[in-house]
């Protein structure tokens, strides 16, 4: 028997949350974020889900062709652009949309030769200040790739610093807005925070938006909103089996460092999941957990290959019961990621990103 633990991936939720962002983009086109092998999930696991997409947006030409080669003829976007003059023939080749955020990419462009001229995606700095032309060199670096031939459309884009936070994104709108109101071309802004915050608000005209996490069911501004409360259905679900029970006395410790002293008698479960696949060794006593779909927590510190859950409240519950680290557990009961992303003083972004090449990962049916 395999060691009992797995990742479940679950289709049917990738497409309620890409209902749940069409429906919030109003009119604007969805790019689908793939991105890091989809957040973690498996770009071949998830595109059938989200086949509703209007387009996939990644970085790696690698996951681009990955796309292509699922069939997928529809609009795909590289949200970093060209690294070098050679990625412009797989552009060409593959019919790629690519971000231009760079004097560089502009002369890539310049000494690309092809028959077929791209669709590029300009990007403006509005302030995150990390790829793109500030406003003031925008017009300047349009009307450099509206001379060549090499490109055929021109569309512009923005990314928010703020979506999730206080300051929000009305700032970055202006600049944005102020410096492209009279170009032609299509407009592309706004990450999951912005599409689920922003996007009814008057002033944000978007043509294609580029929701990424919330498709994965995290919330992009937990804790002030809950993947509940925007209606989000977790993706993954990571699930382990206890494998060893330990009866405590009053002093008896838990794990390394003996972080975790018990003051009364308790059951422990240790559970067949650590941190080398891919659960946050960071994570606390505390740290949430659903034991048969109950909830519980971890106790004392992560190690490599197992960690220890309070059994306490759970008489029923010993070898062989089902552990939740994060997502939906068989009775249906959830553990958002982002709680124990929390805990883990990170994002739910992070967790499932990381989730470690040794464990089996299922799709759901
Ligand atoms: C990753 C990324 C997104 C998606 O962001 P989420 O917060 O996951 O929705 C959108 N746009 C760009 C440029 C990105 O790099």
């Amino acid at each position: 028997m395999p060691r009992p633990i797995q990742a479940l991936i679950d289709p049917q939720a990738i497409r309620h949350n890409l209902a749940r962002a069409h429906a919030a983009a109003g009119d604007a086109n969805v790019w689908a974020v793939v991105k890091a092998n989809a957040y973690g999930h498996g770009i071949e696991r998830v595109f059938d889900a989200m086949r509703a997409a209007d387009g996939f947006a990644m970085l790696d030409l690698s996951e681009a062709e990955r796309v292509r080669a699922l069939g997928w003829r529809g609009p795909v976007l590289l949200l970093e652009g060209a690294f070098e003059v050679r990625d412009l023939e797989l552009c060409s080749r593959l019919g790629l949309w690519h971000t231009v955020h760079c004097d560089e990419q502009i002369e890539m462009l310049a000494l690309h030769k092809t028959h077929m001229p791209h669709r590029v995606f300009l990007k403006m700095n509005t302030g995150m200040n990390r790829l793109g032309f500030t406003p003031d060199r925008y017009r300047a670096a349009w009307a450099r790739l509206n001379a060549l031939p090499q490109v055929d459309e021109i569309s512009h884009m923005t990314h928010f610093s703020d979506a999730d936070g206080d300051k929000g994104i009305e700032e970055q709108v202006q600049r944005f807005v102020q410096a492209t109101q009279d170009l032609p071309g299509e407009r592309s802004l706004a990450n999951s925070a912005a599409v689920l915050r922003h996007c009814t608000q008057a002033g944000v005209r978007a043509d294609w938006v580029r929701p990424g996490i919330a498709l994965y069911g995290s919330s992009p501004d937990h804790p002030k909103h809950t993947s509940a409360q925007w209606d989000l259905q977790p993706a993954m679900s990571l699930r382990a089996r206890i494998i060893g029970v330990q009866h405590l006395q009053p002093g008896d410790t838990v794990g390394y460092g003996s972080s975790f002293k018990a003051e009364q008698p308790m059951r422990v479960g240790v559970v067949a999941c650590g941190y080398a696949d891919g659960y946050p060794r960071i994570c606390p006593t505390g740290t949430p957990v659903l034991i048969n779909g109950v909830r519980s927590r971890t106790l004392g510190r992560v190690s490599m290959d197992m960690l220890a859950v309070d059994l306490s409240a759970l008489p029923d519950a010993g070898m062989g019961a089902e552990v939740t680290l994060w997502g939906r557990s068989s009775q249906g009961a959830v553990l958002p990621i982002d709680e124990v992303a929390a805990h883990a003083q990170t994002l739910g972004y992070e967790l499932m990103c990381a989730l470690a090449q040794r464990v089996p990962v299922t799709v759901i049916e």
